[in-house]
Order: structure tokens, then sequence, then C-alpha cells
């Protein structure tokens, strides 16, 4: 390489995610997971001999855990395993692991081989992400750190079904992971099979990250990063270690292998546990629990009671309604905004105007409250209300402008919209009376504009279209405006005043 050239990156993340299955009961015991409806949930309440790992107990396999896991693999375009799958133990000690070891799944996965398409609005783009596998296990205790020396444990989450799911190296930025992340919690939540929550805890996330000469197809050093509480938080996690790792690269340097944290704070990642120390978790089949063979009944059935997924939305907004890819990617990659836009067709406006609309103005209000945590399905304004005022639009009765001011009053008071556009009155006219005086008073105050676009100088036009909007507050139809005033200036007529 010629001395004072700089090596181009390409970027490579992979991602790992842990997701707590929405079932009544946990993993291999009858402990509910979570405390009945109005109790408090006091540490160590939901527990039994199985779950806090007493010598002695057997485990009993979660019929519906299982199912969730097929559902997801299913939804994620995976390979649902015919052979017998075995529950393997995965060894390792911690205070959080009262067995000793922690039964999941590893040689052979429940499900394995499918993919995510994940629109990349940043980017806009859309990539498909291929997933190695989602297989099913078993949560940990939580372990608090007491300070003074000392922890405390509640066995509340020990054994609750968790599922793991992970990529392929596919993802090629920080943005991309983000999306990725954020489609995948969409999905799980669609089809039921998680809350997603990732404040709650009930979805994790670490990301994987290397670099590599851009052009080369080998694999970097890779680093894991985790601590990770929200999905801003990878995204700069991931471009925190972007730029140290091709800092580092450019001097020269090797990258080691380890696990870092991500501290919020300030804004930076720190080694946890580098590749030495990594465990070696001798898995062996678990003895207690007999294989899964999910038949082929049980498949379809679980198959059967998929909703519609994101993709084959996507699929029917583009080949059925005539969306773009891209239009059709924002509206599906949130299943409440999917339903939302459903509801505005349904409403009677045509699917175009709809989406337009949608991820336009809708989405830049959403987007105003995304922090509060609000989605299309909390908007004020209903899908009838959205369409009823595309319907103004679309009948000439508002212009665009002063039809996304009123949006923006009625998104948050679910007024109608036009409730709205009489009390402000910000309807348009197409009066052609009034905006004939208008033109008149206008060509009498600018006569040169008029005598130089009458010389030919016909970008003027612009200028005074302008200013008969001006005088009409905004309210005229512009369509009309423009007709009328070039009829005028090109019939000869001089403004009256
Ligand atoms: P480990 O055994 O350390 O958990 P895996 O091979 O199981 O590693 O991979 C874990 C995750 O890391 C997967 O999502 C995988 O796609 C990703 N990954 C593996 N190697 C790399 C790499 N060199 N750069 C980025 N991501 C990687
Ligand atoms: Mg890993
Ligand atoms: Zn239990």
């Amino acid at each position: 390489m010629a001395v004072g050239t700089r090596v181009e990156y390409e970027t490579v993340i992979g991602i790992e995610v842990h997701a707590q299955l929405r079932t009544q009961s946990k993993m291999f015991c009858p402990c509910p997971t979570a405390p009945a409806e109005g109790v408090a949930d006091e540490p160590n309440s939901r527990v039994c001999p199985i779950c806090l790992g007493m010598p002695g107990t057997l485990p009993v396999i979660n019929r519906r855990a299982v199912e969730l896991v097929l559902l997801t693999g299913l939804a994620l375009e995976c390979r649902v395993e015919t052979d017998a799958v075995r529950f393997e133990r995965k060894n390792y000690f911690y205070p959080d692991l009262p067995k000793g070891y922690q039964i999941s799944q590893y040689a052979l996965p429940l499900t394995s081989n499918g993919r995510l398409a994940v629109v990349v609005p940043s980017e806009g783009a859309e990539v498909t992400i291929r997933i190695t596998r989602a297989h099913l296990e078993e949560d940990t205790a939580r372990l608090q750190h007491a300070g003074r020396g000392f922890s405390v444990v509640d066995f509340n989450r020990a054994g609750v079904p968790l599922m793991e799911i992970v990529t392929e190296p596919d993802l090629r930025s920080p943005a991309q992971a983000r999306a990725y992340g954020e489609t995948l919690r969409e999905l799980l939540r669609a089809i039921g099979a998680s809350n997603a929550d990732m404040e709650a805890g009930s979805m994790r996330i670490e990301g994987n990250v290397s670099l590599r000469p851009a052009g080369s197809t080998g694999l970097g050093t890779k680093v894991e990063v985790k601590n990770l509480n929200s999905f801003r938080s990878l995204e700069r996690a991931l471009t925190y270690e972007v730029a140290r790792h091709a800092e580092a690269l450019d001097r020269g340097d090797t990258l080691a292998q380890e696990t870092r944290g991500w501290d919020e704070e300030r804004g930076r990642t720190i080694v946890q546990r580098s590749k030495e120390e990594a465990n070696d978790y001798r898995y062996f089949p678990e003895p207690d629990l007999p294989p899964l063979r999910p038949s082929e009944a049980w498949v379809a059935q679980v198959r059967a009671g998929l909703p519609e997924l994101p993709a084959g939305r996507r699929e029917r907004y583009t080949a059925q309604l005539g969306l773009s890819a891209y239009d059709a990617g924002v509206l599906t990659a949130n299943a409440t905004l999917a339903a939302y836009f459903d509801a505005v067709v349904e409403a009677g406006i045509a699917p175009k105007g709809a989406a337009n609309w949608m991820t336009g103005e809708f989405s830049r209000l959403l987007n105003q409250h995304a922090a509060d945590g609000l989605h299309a399905d909390g908007v004020a304004l209903r899908p009838e209300g959205l369409a009823e005022l595309i319907g103004e639009v679309e009948a000439g009765r508002i212009s665009s402008t002063n039809a996304k001011s009123v949006l923006a009053t009625v998104f948050e008071s679910g007024e109608s919209p036009r409730a709205v556009i009489l009390r402000e009155g910000l309807g348009q006219v197409s009066d052609s009376g009034a905006i004939g005086s208008a033109i008149d008073a206008v060509l009498a105050a600018f006569p040169g504009q008029v005598d130089e676009y009458r010389a030919g100088k016909s970008q003027l036009l612009g200028f005074l279209v302008g200013q008969v909007m001006k005088r009409m507050a905004g309210r005229a139809d512009a369509r009309l405006v423009n007709e009328e005033l070039r009829r005028r200036l090109e019939a000869g007529e001089a403004g009256e005043s």
C-alpha cells in the first residue's frame, strides 16, 4: 500500500438476542412467570424446588414455550428441526444459577437457517439478515449487588422460558443493527411470543462487531458488547467500537477478542472478559429430559396460528396496493403503523395517498413523541379522522400546507379535522370571485413585475402567485390562482385598483 493511503474498512456485525417467552408458567416447573394481577412482586415468592435447583427434582418441558419458539422460527422463515432435539446442559458456576448448569439447546437448535428483512430508514435501504438459530433455554436468577461486599439474589426469574435468536454476521453498520433489533422486537410482539421490552429486561441484546478491509471476505477479530438496555445504546456502543477498531487497525495494532460492557454515562465500552478467560461449558445432553421431536401436525397447527407478518404485509402492499418497496417497508416496520394504514385505506383513501401522509407528516409527528413510547395505536386521532383530513385535501377543500397544521392539532386532540378546519377558518377558497379580486389587487400593486413578465420573464409568475396566496392567507386553491393569473397576464388585462 502506498504511503499516505488509508485503509477503508467494512463493518461486520452479528447480533444475539435473548427474549423471555410469554408463558404463564416457567420452563420446567409450574411456578408463575409473573405475579398475580395487583400483587407486588416479592423477591423469591415464585419459586419451587425445581427452579431452585434442589437435588432430586425432575424438570418437565413447558409445551407452550416450545410452541412459541416454533412460532418465532416459522415467522423468521427458519427450518424446524424434525430430528430429535435434545436439551443440553451448559455447565458453569455462578450464584444466579443454583443448579450449576443452564438447560439450553446447543448442537441441534429447535429452529435454524432463517432470515429477516429489515428496513433501515436512515440508510434508505432494505437488508436481509440471515438467522443462524432460534433455540429454547431457561433464564437465570437475578443477582443484585447490594454494596459493602455482599449481593442478594432473587430466584423469581430463575427458570423463566428464554429464547435465544442469533444472526449470521450479516449486518454492515450500527444503524442496521439497531433497525434489526427494532424489527425483531415488532415481530416478537406481533406474534405474541414475547413482550420484548428492553427496559423491563424481557428482551436483551448483544452486539458482536469486527472490521475488515473493504472488499475482503474473511472475518476480523470480534468484540462482543453487553450491558445494552436500549436500541439507542446498541447503536452508540457499536459506533464507538467501530471507531475504536478503526483507530487500532490504523495504528497497526491487533485487537483482542473480548467481551466489553457499555458504559452509557461515559459513552464508552470497557473490557469485561478476554478470550483467555472464556468458559468451557462442557455441554452434554440433559439426561432428565426426553428428546423433543415436533410432529408435522403440531408444526402445521402452529404455522396456522401465525398472523399476517411484516414480510407478507410488505408483499401485499407492493403487489396489491401498488406502493413502493420503500413505503411498504416503512409502514410494515411497525405493526401498529401498518394496522393504522390499513384502517385509513379501509376508510376509503387510495393507498398511495394514505401512504404519503403516513410515511410523511404522520410519522414525523409520531417520531416527535417516540420518547414517550407513543405508537400509532395510541395516537388520539383515529384512522377514520386521518382519512377525513386526507379526503378534504383530495377534494380541494384545504391546501396540503394547511392540512399539515390541522394534522398537528388533531394528532394530539383527536378532534374531527373538519371541525378544526371550520373553527380556524383554514378551508380553501375556490370561489373565483374572491380569487379574482385578490389577483386584481396584486396586478395593481406590482405593475413593474407585470410588465417584466409580459416582456418574457416568465419566472415572475411564481412571485405573483405567492403574492395572491399571501393576500388570501394561504387559503386559495393554488391551482386555480395559477390558471387565473396566467390567463389574465396573457390576455394583457391590467389590474384595476
Ligand atoms: P461465540 O461462540 O463467541 O458466542 P458465535 O460464533 O456463536 O460466537 O457468534 C456469536 C455472534 O457473533 C453471531 O451473531 C455471529 O454472527 C457473530 N460473529 C461471529 N464472528 C463475528 C465476527 N468476526 N465479526 C462480527 N460478528 C461475528
Ligand atoms: Mg455469544
Ligand atoms: Zn419453580
